[in-house]
């Protein structure tokens, strides 16, 4: 059994949704399709949500946009206007409208979940509509009454235990050979929406494969497999052919977008490959991750994160910064769940890189302040190369000043500007 994983790029629209059935018509084997809300939908859906609270005006021409947005794609998919999708996608419509603007919720992310989940509800019923009218014959699972998860809105992390029997019925491969379901969503025991993460749909495919004991997960992108650098910051991108899960994971921790860092612990716990390939070249073989370690040194890797921020802190009276110190530092900043990127210390100075993305970093050199003298940059970047060699770092650090600079067997890391 195979798990299949289409992100939100790769069905924007109703060419995307044909050029699906078209690649899932390439396999015979039993599949389960994991699908993402169309496009950019789930950011829409933010919008409307964000408006719908404004109670402004333009909340309404928004939701009517997104609406629209999917009746185009139907339009497309089924000339015959009897098929049932049209009237189940108004009802879910109509759904969400109660949603936005008839109740009420106790908190933002609460109804948060309630709101942008249905991205997810709108894409699958579409697909799985179409490729039954296309003769590819497929089962759609409502994965919010399979993926049992607590009430952390916006986080909410799956309880593997209850999903697990819930995961084997409903995906029971008795009756059909093809499964079509929900990324990203999940619910609670109390019968709540919730969801599991921006970007969440690959660690769903993830998850199922476990669960299911699948054979390989196929994530179908927009890009050929897993490149050693991001095309649009590196000349020369190459694509890796294989890699291990833990050099992928360094990847995705360090800034490679191709794969959700929560996707691989799944996969690795049950040894099953993960593949990312093109939806745009199908027949392309992309990249393949799993156990093996010999090809990752093949070339060196680069990633990128950008908006970064160097804050450096000295004990105001020249004192040491000893483990008491950095105790406090670390626990501040977990409790405000503030990522530290790289860390570097001396005798009487440590410093932090952390994304400067949100308010929470400029909080956090005011608290700093209270305690230490504290000198900060921002707008860096970290630049971090895996097998790296001399010439590799020359050519990507040239023309840069370094901030900071650290290198280990396999790793070198930069902040720069
Ligand atoms: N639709 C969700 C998002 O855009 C989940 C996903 O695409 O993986 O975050
Ligand atoms: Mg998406």
């Amino acid at each position: 059994m195979l798990v299949f994983k289409f992100g939100g790029a790769s069905v924007r629209d109703s060419y995307g949704v044909k050029n699906l059935l078209n690649i899932v018509n390439r396999f015979s084997d039993d599949l389960i399709i994991v699908v993402s809300a169309f496009g950019k939908i789930t950011n829409a859906l933010e919008e409307v949500l964000k408006l719908s609270l404004k109670e402004t005006e333009e909340c309404n021409s928004k939701f009517e946009a997104l609406k629209t947005y999917h009746i185009n794609i139907i339009n497309d998919l089924f000339p015959d206007k009897r098929n049932l999708i049209y009237k189940e996608i108004e009802d879910e419509f109509s759904k969400l409208n109660t949603i936005l603007f008839n109740e009420k919720y106790d908190s933002y992310d609460l109804k948060y979940d309630q709101v942008v989940s249905f991205g997810e509800i709108f894409s699958t019923k579409i697909v799985s509509a179409f490729l039954n009218t296309a003769q590819l014959s497929n089962k759609w699972i409502d994965i919010r009454k399979v993926f049992v998860t607590d009430e952390t809105f916006r986080e909410a992390k799956i309880d593997m235990r209850l999903t697990l029997n819930k995961a084997e019925d409903s995906f029971s491969f008795k009756n059909d050979k093809v499964y079509l379901t929900q990324g990203f969503i999940g619910g609670s025991k109390n019968g709540l929406v919730t969801t599991l993460g921006r970007e969440g749909s690959d660690y769903t495919a993830a998850v199922l494969a476990n669960l299911l004991n699948a054979e390989k997960v196929i994530v179908w992108k927009d890009v050929d497999g897993i490149l050693n650098a991001d095309p649009r910051y590196f000349n020369e991108a190459e694509k890796l052919d294989k890699i291990s899960y833990q050099e992928a994971v360094e990847l995705a921790y360090f800034g490679a977008k191709v794969i959700h860092p929560k996707t691989l612990k799944p996969l690795h716990n049950k040894n099953i490959p993960l593949c990312v390939r093109s939806f745009i070249n199908p027949e392309g073989e992309g990249t393949e991750v799993d156990c093996f370690k010999q090809y990752d040194q093949d070339l060196p890797i680069y990633t990128l994160k950008k908006d970064q921020m160097l804050i450096s802190l000295f004990p105001k009276d020249l004192s040491f910064v000893m483990e008491d110190e950095l105790s406090k530092i670390f626990k501040y900043l977990s409790e405000h769940r503030i990522r530290v990127n790289l860390i570097q210390n001396s005798a009487i100075s440590f410093s932090l890189c952390i994304d400067n993305a949100n308010a929470k970093a400029k909080q956090l050199v005011e608290r700093f302040k209270e305690d230490y003298k504290v000198l900060y940059n921002d707008q860096l970047e970290l630049l971090t190369i895996r097998h790296y060699s001399d010439d590799a770092i020359k050519k990507v650090t040239k023309g840069r000043k370094i901030y900071i600079e650290q290198r280990s067997r396999h790793t070198s890391h930069f902040v720069i500007r």
